[in-house]
């Protein structure tokens, strides 16, 4: 069996040795057929299954390949469009609903790393890092308004001497702890949840590139070596579905963002950097993430790129960038550096819908989607089960397409995000 590639990151060398999944070679019948194993095709299985569905995962490349095999690891509370805009999008009632499905991806993530016994490094406890005045005042607002609307009480406030133990940077002023997120070893826990779908009888092929579906009953995706037909599909492909379905494509850009990982700097250096080996993120638009491994190197993230080409000098870049948060580790060398793509939408709420009667679709989690994938996955089991009241929560928020196809995508995005980049820098 030819071997499949994960891209050559510091996850894909800790994570132990990468199971193989046959290409699918025959013509198959199934209730579900779902297109992409990453966590929310895996997810969505896992749920399926556990309901007694017979169910086929198809992957154009390997378990993990995409986003769910790459990302920074942080698991944090809610979705990248914060509460604030969610209700001016969809009212308080809405947004508070969209809130508790946002805890309950977290709680998921957890139940599922307990009952299949996911061993994927997961540590508890997350930072939002302010470099200014002004964030330090936004992270204050942000808590207060998920404390007395959302009643949410796992937050606190760091500034001083207490920021300082946390996070050993002079760019950061104050933080809001979060002890209800965390983070984890992304591979490792993608590869876990389809140990766990198969061990319900999952079938998952690898190497079998989806490259034509029909949304009719019964739907049929079509790949080079033999087709399935279901009763439903679920297409879990996130930014790499490629014309497979360009209505829902048009939602969303797919932009790379990067990370590198250091020689491993041992268990106090590290400790001295991060004192509760909390994650980090800052809160600028184009942000810095980081957290340190289990085998205590410092992986470090941000950057974002437009382009399909990988930027060059990238290890270089990303050193820079770590240096300015932790400029006491001007010896030490990045030994991994790798990037991904993630799924941006226009207004940076997951899109969530149905193609006919019995196509499901979710993506656009736009760069935070450890626990949101989970809980879509989750979410769109249940409507396929007859009980879709969550998931039309979601497929209620109305999405806008990029403008001008693909060719314009990118200027357009480029353009939309001007202002923000250029808040990053002022004061
Ligand atoms: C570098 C990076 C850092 C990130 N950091 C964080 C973070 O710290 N915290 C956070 O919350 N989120 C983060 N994210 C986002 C998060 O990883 C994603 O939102 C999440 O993993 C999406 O999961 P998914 O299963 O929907 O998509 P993916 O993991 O991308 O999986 C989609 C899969 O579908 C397959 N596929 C697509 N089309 C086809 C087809 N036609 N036929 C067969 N297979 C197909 C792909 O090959 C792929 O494996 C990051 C993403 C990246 C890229």
């Amino acid at each position: 069996m030819s071997k499949v590639s994960h891209v050559d990151s510091w996850y894909a060398a800790s994570a132990g040795p990468l199971p193989v999944y046959p290409a699918l070679q025959d013509n198959l019948e199934v209730d579900v057929c779902i297109v992409g194993a990453g966590i929310t095709g895996l997810s969505s299985a896992i749920h399926l299954a556990e309901q007694g569905y017979r169910v086929a995962v198809v992957e154009q490349h390997c378990v993990g390949w995409g986003a769910s095999g790459r990302s920074g690891g942080q698991m944090i509370f809610g979705f990248a469009t914060e509460q604030p805009q969610l209700v001016k999008l969809v009212g308080l009632d809405e947004a508070k609903k969209i809130w508790a499905c946002g805890l309950e991806g977290l709680d998921l993530l957890r139940q599922r790393i307990a009952r299949y016994g996911i061993d994927c490094d997961l540590v508890q406890g997350h930072i939002h890092a302010a470099i200014k005045a002004r964030q330090a005042r936004e992270l204050h607002a942000w808590q207060d308004d998920l404390e007395t609307v959302y009643d949410y009480r796992t937050l606190r406030f760091l500034e001083g001497a207490e920021m300082r133990a946390a996070v050993a940077s002079e760019r950061y002023i104050a933080g809001l702890h979060d002890s209800n997120s965390g983070h984890l070893h992304p591979l490792k826990y993608t590869l876990g949840l389809a140990r766990a779908a198969t061990s319900l009888g999952v079938r998952i092929f690898e190497r079998s590139p989806v490259i034509a579906i029909d949304n009719a009953a019964p739907v049929v995706a079509k790949t080079p070596g033999g087709r399935i037909r279901a009763t439903f599909m679920v297409l879990a492909g996130n930014a790499h579905l490629r014309n497979l379905a360009p209505a829902i494509e048009r939602k969303i850009m797919p932009v790379g963002t990067y990370i590198a990982a250091t020689e491993p700097l041992g268990e106090a250096r590290c400790r001295a950097l991060l004192g509760d080996n909390a994650a980090v993120a800052d809160i600028n638009f184009v942000l810095d993430y980081f957290r340190c491994s289990a085998d205590h190197r410092l992986l470090f993230g941000g950057r974002v790129s437009y382009s399909t080409l990988a930027p060059r000098r990238l290890a270089a870049s990303m050193r820079t960038r770590m240096l300015r948060v932790f400029p006491q580790l001007r010896e030490v060398q990045m030994q991994y550096v790798w990037g991904g793509f993630v799924a941006i939408t226009m207004n940076r709420a997951p899109h969530f819908g149905r193609l006919g009667q019995n196509v499901y679709f979710a993506h656009g989690f736009s760069g935070h989607g450890i626990a949101a994938s989970g809980l879509a996955g989750k979410l769109m089991a249940e409507a396929i089960g007859g009980c879709a009241e969550k998931f039309d929560v979601f497929a209620r928020l109305a999405h806008r397409d990029f403008p001008g196809g693909r060719a314009l995508r990118t200027p357009a995005l480029v353009l939309a995000t001007t202002w923000y980049r250029l808040r990053d820098i002022l004061p």
